[in-house]
């Protein structure tokens, strides 16, 4: 029997529970890894997500260079992939649990594809603490839909099952040598592609757990207080490392787990502490598996409102507006700032991915599934489940989401969160002279102004193209129709 180990979005060999799973010294597996065809003939791939792909496999075949193997990367169809080698072989695979609708699919055939072989597949969790079938539930035994009820459920569980954070198992005994997975591809007629050739397309990319070490030892204590400003870099920036698992969830719940001490589940007891900032990073990585869940449990939202109701909202379908908002044009600097932010970088602070989902929702009265799909196409660390926890909490339609009412005003957000303006100067250049008092509502600024610094609106920067007052009044309504 050949032992494979699938890799997908868990691509690192420490802390991960697939080797602690098969911990047994006398397996050794072949890790491979799938080029999914139907994720590549996707128009909706960002090109910077498809390029940090390939660093990672890049650097996971290092590692396991390092331990004298390789690693296996085939372009194909899972399915007919599993399948085929099924039929030549009897083969053991082993892979980690993902929530998507589109994987679970794609996980559901291929085990319909080794029904009738004496070949198998293992799901293992394995970027999640826990998910579903933890039973995590609300008291009348249905899913929590409230994040502060799973928080709390989350917080107890993992205090009654702490050894869910370990590891037990030694890398070098795990897979087979680079020689026996050169044989066994001849021998199966696999063709494995020659990893060198994605290296045009990748780029070096810092080790996730020196990441992670050096935001623990220094800024992890004082994000609680830092971490809204858009331009302190003041947050982890792990986000494309925890989507496609280069660096372990549980490694970095067992270390806040570990600073917070044994009564971590009293979370009030940390505020105003200096574990405040940890308490309140935890919270961010339950956000995280919270929004895993929902999909998981209501994998429906993908496609709709998790609130029903607001199937009926009424959008306006305005693609010329939808283009400035993307283009960063809007004449509102801090949504312009933030979308070029993203366009340049395929990045986007999370206050910034409010204050613009929340302008193109309220101000611009556009779907927020059109700003999910544009999000899509450019973040580097674009997660199904987060992301579109993220617009329907904006857009008012989610689990426990902003209620409709409470919209952004992007000149007040501005003023708290650029105060200096100095996140806005950076992305908009063409506005670097506009004194602080207008830098955050420079339609305000006098014409003679405007021409002693030479910043024309209209001509050098737009004029806001809707006026806030008036569309929040038109969002208000609109939402309290329903
Ligand atoms: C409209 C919108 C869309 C979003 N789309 C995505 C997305 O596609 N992928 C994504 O990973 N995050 C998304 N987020 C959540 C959040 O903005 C990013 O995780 C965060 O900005 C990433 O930066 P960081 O790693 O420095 O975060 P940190 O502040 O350092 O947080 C640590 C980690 O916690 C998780 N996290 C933090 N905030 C959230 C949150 N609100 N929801 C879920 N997980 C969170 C992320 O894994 C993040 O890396 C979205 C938020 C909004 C409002």
């Amino acid at each position: 029997m050949l032992n494979f180990l699938w890799f997908r979005n868990d691509l690192r060999l420490k802390d991960n529970k697939n080797l602690n799973f098969k911990s047994n010294k006398d397996i050794k597996m072949i890790p491979i890894y799938i080029l999914d065809a139907d994720i590549l003939s996707r128009r909706d791939i960002s090109a910077a997500r498809m390029n940090f792909l390939y660093s990672c496999l890049i650097s996971l075949n290092e590692n396991l260079k390092c331990i004298g193997s390789s690693l296996i990367v085939v372009e194909g169809v899972p399915k007919i992939f599993w399948k085929d080698l099924a039929s030549k072989r009897v083969i053991s695979i082993l892979a980690s649990k993902d929530y998507s609708p589109f994987s679970k699919r794609r996980d559901q055939a291929v085990e319909q594809g080794l029904k009738n072989t004496n070949s198998t597949i293992q799901f293992v969790k394995n970027n999640v603490v826990f998910d579903k079938d933890d039973g995590l539930l609300n008291p009348s035994g249905g899913p929590i839909k409230i994040f502060k009820s799973f928080k709390n459920a989350w917080l107890k569980k993992l205090k009654n099952d702490l050894g869910v954070l370990d590891f037990d198992y030694e890398i070098n005994e795990m897979f087979l040598s680079k020689e026996e997975i050169n044989e066994i591809c001849k021998e199966l007629n696999i063709e494995s592609k020659n990893i060198d050739d994605l290296k045009k397309n990748s780029f070096h990319t810092e080790d996730p757990n020196l990441i992670w070490d050096n935001f623990k030892n220094k800024k992890i204590s004082e994000y609680g207080n830092n971490r809204n400003f858009l331009d302190f870099n003041s947050t982890s920036k792990l986000s494309k490392h925890l989507k496609f698992g280069t660096i372990s969830t549980y490694r970095i719940v067992k270390d806040c787990i570990d600073a917070l001490g044994k009564n971590f589940v009293e979370f009030k007891q940390f505020k105003n502490t200096n574990k405040e900032g940890i308490e309140i990073f935890l919270s961010e990585i339950i956000w995280r598996e919270f929004y895993k869940y929902i999909l998981d449990n209501f994998p429906e939202v993908a496609k709709e409102p998790f609130q029903k109701k607001y199937k009926k909202i009424e959008w306006d379908h305005d693609k010329v507006k939808f283009k400035l908002w993307k283009k960063g044009l809007t004449g509102y600097p801090i949504v312009d700032a933030c979308m070029r932010q993203l366009n340049s970088e395929n990045w986007m602070h999370n206050r910034g991915r409010m204050i613009v989902a929340s302008f193109l929702c309220k101000d611009l009265h556009i779907n927020w599934q059109w700003g999910e799909k544009y999000f899509r196409e450019k973040l580097i660390d674009y997660d199904l489940s987060a992301n579109n926890g993220g617009w329907q909490w904006v857009a008012g339609t989610g689990t426990d989401a902003a209620p409709y009412f409470r919209i952004f005003n992007p000149a007040e957000q501005s003023k708290r969160f650029d105060p200096k303006g100095s996140f806005i100067k950076k992305y908009i250049p063409e506005i670097r002279n506009v004194p602080l008092k207008y830098i955050h509502e420079p339609w305000r600024m006098p014409l003679e102004l405007q021409n002693e610094i030479k910043v024309i609106l209209g001509k050098d920067y737009p004029k806001p193209i809707v006026n806030h007052a008036k569309e929040r009044q038109i969002a208000l309504k609109r939402y309290k129709n329903i």
